[in-house]
């Protein structure tokens, strides 16, 4: 069960419209923005790691 973020009345989790004030309600749960932003900020970080080993063990 969840709360319709309309009228605040409990309805079904799986309700695409609430049966209380008969609003559309919208399904967020695909909606993921942080997962793709973290995966791309740690293999920016790998990446500048690497490139800073390499600069490490190079010869001179
Ligand atoms: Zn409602």
């Amino acid at each position: 069960m969840k709360k319709c973020s309309y009228c605040f009345q409990v309805i079904p989790e799986d309700a695409t419209e609430c049966n209380h004030c008969k609003e559309t309600l919208i399904n967020d749960s695909s909606a993921k923005p942080g997962v793709l932003g973290n995966r791309e900020a740690d293999k920016e970080i790998i990446e500048e790691l690497e490139m800073m080993r390499r600069l490490l063990v190079s010869p001179q």
